[in-house]
């Protein structure tokens, strides 16, 4: 579960903080659906409720086709509801790194997928009215001057090379400015990514699935799923489907449930913190132009105000098999750097999620059992926009009516090394030499 529930820790300065997601406490959208307790039949099955399953979902019933979601949990318990929020371009590594290790053409198509994705996170917003506090804007500020150059030669390419005019060059003194911190450098702005209420966002989505038909079952963990005769059997506790094609869609939560895409994916685990709402004066310090930021770490910094002015502060991760607790010393640490006169700051929320990251940071897209399985995940920390988006994709392909899953499903994914045990230790071995990376 992303969610710890309403345990409430005291702080050693007297205030007290929940171990919840502020986007919980903040939903402006019940929805509560029975677990299966009964065998259905459906065209297809989708299995996890986040974004990646909802969209699919969506997409699927307006094509007339019969779906059945299963979530384990609550509808985007999972990193759907408890992210970031920020809306981002492109894939989560930059252009320069794809070309150099795809060519040019495979990462302009690349590029092209993650504008369509950040572009269609709008057409949702508005076919669907979904309320989610949709504002533009992300800065990408440096923490070492070094990145500078880079950072102003990206800028320079994509407006030239891709033509895309969206991105600036923001300079040292404009971006202490904008970030009300003196740790930061220039880095580069983005007017059309943007940030939004992640779990509202998804909702909205599930609402409008349930609209045309959808039949969700929440706390529906799927135990198994098998070929037989020639259909898909989805097997849940007190209940199973019965599907022509089933899509996987559980991303960092996936388990053990499908061992043939352990090799390609690495569940970690990512934490955020909501201050209280803070002061005008303390507003107008930290972000003026209310946009959303993600730095250049390694272990990135990300961070933005709520719609009710709290500082939404993400940063600080480990790869432990359950969420964490003890998440205010995971990040107030990196908060106090970017912010030391935040130190005191009362925290009313803390919470974490799991996310699923590749090798190279791609999306991994694969078709299993002859196509009647389509599995999407490994965003990489970049799924707002990516995995809301893939429910088309996945839609598309399954209504032959796209061959972008195909394009995706055939970009070389590396392996982690290690294999299914020792993936995880070998990973917190690079991701502790990045965070030392970071620090010097
Ligand atoms: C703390 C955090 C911050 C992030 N910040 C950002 C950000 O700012 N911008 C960005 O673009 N991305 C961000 N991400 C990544 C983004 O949230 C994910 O890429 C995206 O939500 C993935 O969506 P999904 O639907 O594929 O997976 P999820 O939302 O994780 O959904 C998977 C679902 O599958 C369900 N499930 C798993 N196993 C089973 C089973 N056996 N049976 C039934 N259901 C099952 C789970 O319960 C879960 O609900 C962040 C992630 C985290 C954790």
């Amino acid at each position: 579960m992303a969610i710890s529930g309403y345990d409430c820790s005291e702080h050693s300065l007297g205030w007290t903080y929940k171990v919840q997601s502020y986007y919980q406490a903040s939903a402006n959208i019940t929805i509560e659906k029975d677990p299966l307790s009964e065998d259905v039949h459906a065209d297809i099955c989708v299995i996890g409720g986040g974004y990646t399953g909802l969209s699919t979902a969506l997409y699927l019933a307006k094509n007339g086709i019969k779906v059945v979601v299963l979530e384990a949990n609550k509808l985007a318990s999972g990193a759907s509801g408890a992210n970031g929020g920020q809306v981002s371009g492109g894939m989560r590594r930059d252009q320069f790194y794809l070309e150099k290790t795809l060519g040019f053409t495979k990462a302009k198509t690349l590029w092209t997928i993650g504008e369509n994705a950040k572009m269609h996170v709008n057409s949702l917003i508005d076919e669907y009215q979904i309320e989610c506090d949709y504002k533009s804007g992300i800065a990408h500020p440096n923490h070492k001057q070094k990145f500078c150059d880079e950072s102003k030669a990206y800028v320079d390419y994509m407006n030239q090379t891709y033509e895309y005019k969206d991105i600036s060059y923001i300079d040292d003194s404009q971006m202490r400015e904008m970030t009300g911190s003196d740790t930061y450098y220039g880095g580069s702005y983005d007017k059309s990514e943007a940030q939004l209420h992640p779990l509202n966002y998804a909702l909205g989505i599930a609402k409008a699935a349930l609209n045309l038909g959808v039949n969700i079952y929440e706390n529906s963990r799927v135990i198994s799923y098998k070929e037989q005769q020639g259909s898909m059997n989805v097997q849940c506790s007190k209940g199973s489907v019965i599907a022509d094609r089933v899509v996987l869609a559980c991303n960092g939560y996936l388990g053990a449930l499908e061992k043939r895409l352990d090799a390609k994916i690495l569940p970690m685990n990512n934490y955020i913190i909501a201050t209280k709402p803070l002061s005008e004066e303390t507003v107008r310090r930290i972000n003026p132009r209310d946009i959303a930021f993600a730095d250049s770490r390694f272990v990135v910094n990300y961070f933005r105000l709520s719609a009710d002015k709290r500082l939404l502060f993400g940063g600080g991760e480990n790869y432990s098999t359950s969420l964490s607790n003890r998440i205010l010393p995971i990040v107030t640490k990196p908060l106090t750097v970017v912010y030391p006169f935040l130190k005191d700051v009362q925290i009313d929320y803390a919470w974490g999620g799991k996310l699923a990251i590749t090798m190279n940071r791609l999306p991994y897209f694969k078709s299993l059992f002859g196509g009647k399985v389509l599995s999407a995940q490994g965003y990489s920390g970049q799924g707002v926009a990516l995995a809301s988006y893939a429910g088309k994709i996945i839609a598309d392909k399954v209504c032959d009516s796209g061959d972008v899953f195909d394009v995706i499903s055939n970009i070389s994914i590396p392996s982690f090394p290690g294999g299914r045990l020792l993936r995880s230790p070998t990973m917190k071995i690079g991701m502790a030499y990045g965070a030392i990376l970071d620090r010097i």
